[in-house]
């Protein structure tokens, strides 16, 4: 196949994934996100006290494709094992429970690997596209929302979150029809910082009660040198009935419950931000990798083709890769 011009909407996993098999194969890709940065839910937020992992928080890797990508994602040092003391936190209190999962994670933080995946492909950053349109030759430009047109592209891959995928399909009914019965379900999110590092040993939490249902000690993640820096995830349930609240008073509220499953007080944090992932989690489980109309050079890939994981979305990326190739 000679080489073809290919526009990649969406700059999270999925589309990293893509893109970076499309590049090696030899074709010329141009990925669009509308943030600042690339990485989707696989952020890290920067602030003066370090560095916090909002979204996905570690990876796992029992697929052999993604242990083969892995293995060189450690050797160059964009990742490495997390091994956290691990505890568990029932309406019995807080105990101690290690497990034999291997846990992987972005080294300095998770929007690394993105980063270094996406290295060598052209990426163009804060744009968001509106719309897709066809040419009768084939040929496909994106519009932005500043009404920009960017193309002429031989194929396009929307590698958004579904409902954010809807929208971009007007040209394919079948597909947009698919796409539109996946749900995904909000997270909120707290980010807080102390100065000194509190009195516990605990590095991460399954928590089973309460608003919360995880916890992590970001500092104790490798590559971090940050202050005494927590992450902590409400459960979909209480994220959605407190969807609307303000970002301090679910600041305050997840405070107080990271306080009552630590059993400790609190001492006034260095910093403390709520963040709300409207679109966290695919809320089914799927088993379509990745979804195309090839007959128009459109293909759709993203962690809701599978399920909500980070290594589902780079699966769903190659996936995506290896139909349009
Ligand atoms: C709170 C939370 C905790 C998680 N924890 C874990 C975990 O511990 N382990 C794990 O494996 N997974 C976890 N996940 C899931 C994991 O983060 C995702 O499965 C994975 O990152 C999804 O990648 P993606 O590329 O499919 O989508 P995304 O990362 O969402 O990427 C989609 C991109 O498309 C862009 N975009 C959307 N619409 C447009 C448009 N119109 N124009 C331009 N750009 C657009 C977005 O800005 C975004 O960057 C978690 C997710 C969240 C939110």
């Amino acid at each position: 196949m000679s080489s073809l011009r290919i526009a990649v909407i969406g700059a999270g996993l999925a589309g990293v994934s893509a893109a970076s098999a499309l590049h090696e194969a030899g074709h010329q890709v141009f990925v669009f996100d509308k943030s600042r940065g690339c990485g989707g839910r696989l952020s890290t937020k920067r602030t003066p006290v370090g560095g916090f992992d909002l979204g996905a928080q570690y990876f796992t890797a029992r697929d052999s494709r993604f242990r083969h990508a892995l293995q060189h994602w450690l050797d160059s040092g964009w990742a490495a094992e997390w091994t956290p003391k691990l505890y568990r936190y029932t309406d019995a209190g807080l105990h101690e429970s290690p497990d034999a999962q291997q846990r992987f994670v972005g080294v300095p933080g998770m929007s690394a690997l993105p980063r270094q995946l996406l290295a060598e492909v052209t990426f163009t950053s804060q744009t968001r596209i509106t719309r897709l349109h066809q040419a009768d030759d084939a040929q496909w430009t994106l519009e932005d929302d500043s009404a920009t047109i960017h193309g002429p592209f031989d194929r396009v891959v929307v590698a958004a979150p579904a409902p954010q995928a809807i929208a971009l399909l007007d040209l394919a009914p079948t597909l947009q029809h698919t796409v539109a019965q996946i749900n995904m379900a909000p997270t909120w999110t707290l980010a807080i910082a102390f100065d000194q590092p509190l009195p516990t040993s605990v590095e991460a939490c399954f928590v089973r009660a309460g608003p919360l249902e995880w916890i992590s000690r970001n500092s104790s993640k490798p590559g971090r040198q940050d202050s005494d820096t927590w992450v902590a995830h409400a459960t979909t349930a209480w994220s959605a009935h407190n969807l609307e609240a303000s970002s301090e008073s679910v600041a305050a509220r997840l405070s107080d419950a990271l306080a009552e499953v630590l059993g400790i007080t609190l001492p006034e944090p260095a910093f403390a931000h709520a963040h709300r992932w409207l679109l966290a989690r695919p809320v089914e489980e799927r088993s379509w990798g990745a979804l195309a109309a090839p007959e128009l050079g459109l293909y759709v890939c993203g962690d809701w083709c599978m399920d909500g994981r980070v290594e589902n979305a780079w699966l769903s990326g190659q996936q995506t890769a290896r139909t349009l190739i």
